[in-house]
């Protein structure tokens, strides 16, 4: 079974554009999104929930009022300052605990329960393009990075049931959390990056990364044709380095029509970027052979 996951090294590079047309093109595989942070890959391919469990991670204080005999000393002691005083009781507010514990420790009346943390939902789900794995998390909700492990896990299980031999993967952008939990064992990481100082400098940064846990790069530079200097030396740089340029595509108001329609490029037929991004998609699967 081979993974591969599409990254960028920042947001709005055309990241989650290219991993829709992927599911597309490729029939057999299981479609995984791990931009847990901020997923959109389900606002393309309109998901039907199949399964769903909730992710539960950490814990938060809570105040049980009948207990409290408001000595403020939760207020003292969190560093975090996630106590407040409403009407004369002490609250936590949910968003800004970070579970650290130290208040239930030192509340004299034992007045601070401290439940499991509901932070958000994971789900298998139809789509026209095949099985998906994707998640949904509360605002403010953390720990992603062990929520990607399960994507990851999940839709190696789907795989196996299914006879898959590919999960095609949406990752986050950067190099935070999410990302490093998604390279592991991945196969290809396809970096989408654009024609400017800043696309070189995060495609850089997020090459690293993916050197660091010996995934192979493939490079592709979205709207090329904005900068073709900065892409002369995306291009340079991907070489001096080993990382496969797959393919450049140009800027093309159809990407954003295809959007609106709730379409991935490759269904807006007879279109250049359908053809390219198909190009693009071959290049990607020879660097698995
Ligand atoms: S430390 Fe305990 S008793 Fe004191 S204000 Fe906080 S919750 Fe109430
Ligand atoms: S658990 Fe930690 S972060 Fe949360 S309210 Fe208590 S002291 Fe503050």
């Amino acid at each position: 079974m081979r993974e591969i996951i599409v990254i960028s090294g920042k947001g709005g590079t055309g990241k989650t554009s290219l991993s829709g047309a992927f599911a597309h093109l490729n029939r057999d595989k299981i479609i995984c999104d791990l931009d847990v942070d901020a997923p959109d890959l389900h606002i393309l391919l309109a998901p039907k929930v199949i399964f769903e469990e909730k992710f539960i991670s950490g814990n938060e204080a809570v105040i049980i009022q009948d207990k409290c005999q408001a000595c403020g000393v939760c207020a003292e002691m969190c560093r975090y300052n996630a106590v407040s005083i409403r009407d004369e009781r002490y609250m936590i507010e949910p968003l800004r605990c970070e579970g650290c514990k130290v208040c239930v420790t030192f509340c004299p009346e034992e007045a601070i329960d401290f439940p499991s943390r509901y932070c958000g939902n994971w789900y298998v789900s139809s789509t026209r393009f095949g099985t998906m794995v994707h998640a949904q998390l509360f605002p403010g909700a953390e720990n992603s990075g062990r929520l990607v492990s399960i994507l990851r896990q999940k839709a190696r299980e789907k795989a196996k049931e299914e006879g898959s031999d590919l999960i095609l993967c949406d990752g986050a952008p950067g190099i935070g959390c999410p990302v490093i939990s998604s390279l592991s064992g991945t196969d290809l990481a396809v970096v989408v990056t654009e024609p400017t100082p800043s696309g070189l400098h995060d495609l850089q940064r997020v090459a690293d990364l993916c050197s660091y846990f010996k995934v192979r790069v493939a490079v592709i530079v979205n709207k090329f044709d904005l900068n073709p200097e900065q892409t002369s030396l995306i291009e340079d740089y991907c070489r001096k380095n080993n990382h496969e340029l797959v393919g450049n595509l140009p800027h093309d108001d159809m990407v954003t029509k295809a959007m609106v329609e709730r379409k991935v490029i490759t269904e807006m037929k007879d279109s250049n970027m359908a053809k390219m991004t198909g190009n693009i998609w071959a290049n990607v699967l020879a660097l698995l052979n």
